[in-house]
């Protein structure tokens, strides 16, 4: 884990990419700012070297990032299948962005990157990458991988090809994944590499426009009811918890990404230290939990919810049924009382 890249992975990142001729970039299943971010930061760069990469998606990421330049290229695993296994098997060099394990890219996609004897390079921060890269540059410190992707580029010594679509993909996952540049792990080097964009003639307040007000009244409409009848308070554990099932989220015409941030409100209340949302799925329940202080959700989701992420922000899954889901959660917050209040 570091913040920079040893020399030997410097030379070794360089020859494979200048030998590499089809080249493959990867991110994880339900793709957010980062996730998209990073893999069409990477995605221009190699284009401004003259390769032809190709970036595929395990599936399609929600409506208020679209607008990203390069997106509509990008191969969706969900609805192309067969071309995604082909590009695979072909690639010579493959790039594992925002994940740390194969199968965060869903079922179908892990399964192909299995099969594929191209070396790996893996830009990533959240916690214990796997094995599997050539080059595993692992950060558990930055606030997002696109500022990872931005000192790859840097270290790597192509940092004159920085070009606006870089910028404005690395600024967008910086952006989404450090909250605007308000948690913990935003550093000195996270502002820097932000004013550097700017310097380039990045329009940071287009990015913030184009992720944070371009909301549909169904979105707002659906964060109104679960903030008034959803919040449950557990007070004496300092928990918040809100879940949402299937008809509920028809009733406001559900859009993937309409509930992104809703477990930050939660965890906004006064003495909350520990915030959980539940998303009732077509055949799971999508679980995210956020915490302040030292209380490690990524230890928590990954012992008891089948996932895992940061310290203070992580998901995970549930296949029980959202009554039994949430009995377990209630009596997982008795278990974790003291934890949780001492943090
Ligand atoms: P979110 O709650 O926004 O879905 O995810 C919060 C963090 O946890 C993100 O960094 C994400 O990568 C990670 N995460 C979310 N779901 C899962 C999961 O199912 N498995 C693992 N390992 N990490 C997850
Ligand atoms: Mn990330």
């Amino acid at each position: 884990m570091s913040r920079t890249l040893t020399p030997e992975q410097i030379d070794l990142s360089q020859r494979l990419i200048l030998n590499a001729d089809k080249i493959v970039v990867t991110t994880h299943k339900s793709p957010d700012g980062d996730a998209i971010g990073s893999a069409l930061a990477m995605h221009h760069f190699l284009k401004s070297l003259g390769k032809n990469p190709m970036t595929i998606l395990p599936d399609p990421a929600p409506d208020f990032l679209h607008w990203v330049s390069d997106y509509d290229s990008c191969l969706i695993a969900e609805e192309e299948p067969e071309k995604v296994s082909d590009v695979i098997a072909q690639a010579d060099l493959i790039f594992s962005l925002d994940y740390n394990h194969l199968p965060r890219t869903g079922d179908f996609v892990s399964k192909q990157l299995e099969k594929s004897q191209a070396p790996f390079i893996l830009i990533d921060h959240h916690q214990q990458p796997g094995e599997f890269p050539a080059v595993t540059y692992s950060d558990t410190k930055a606030c997002s991988t696109c500022e990872m992707v931005f000192r790859f580029i840097e270290q790597c010594g192509w940092i004159g090809h920085l070009n606006q679509d870089i910028a404005s993909c690395i600024y967008l996952g910086i952006m989404t994944d450090s909250g605007s540049f308000r948690f913990h792990n935003v550093s000195h080097d996270t502002h820097r590499i932000a004013g550097e964009l700017i310097a380039l003639g990045l329009d940071h307040a287009e990015i913030h426009r184009n992720v944070y007000d371009t909301n549909l009244m169904d979105k707002l409409k659906l964060i109104g009811y679960a903030l008034s009848e959803k919040l449950v308070v557990l007070p004496e554990h300092a928990v918040a918890f809100i879940s949402l099932d299937k008809e509920e989220l028809k009733r406001y015409n559900y859009r993937q990404g309409d509930t992104e941030g809703l477990v930050n409100q939660a965890l906004s209340i006064r003495g909350i230290k520990l915030a959980a949302f539940f998303r009732e799925g077509n055949n799971e329940i999508k679980t995210s939990f956020r915490s302040k202080g030292n209380f490690d959700v990524n230890a928590f989701s990954r012992s008891h919810w089948n996932g895992g992420g940061h310290i203070n922000a992580a998901g995970g899954m549930s296949v029980d049924p959202m009554n039994e889901t949430l009995q377990k959660f209630r009596e997982l917050c008795i278990h974790y009382s003291a934890q949780i209040n001492q943090s």
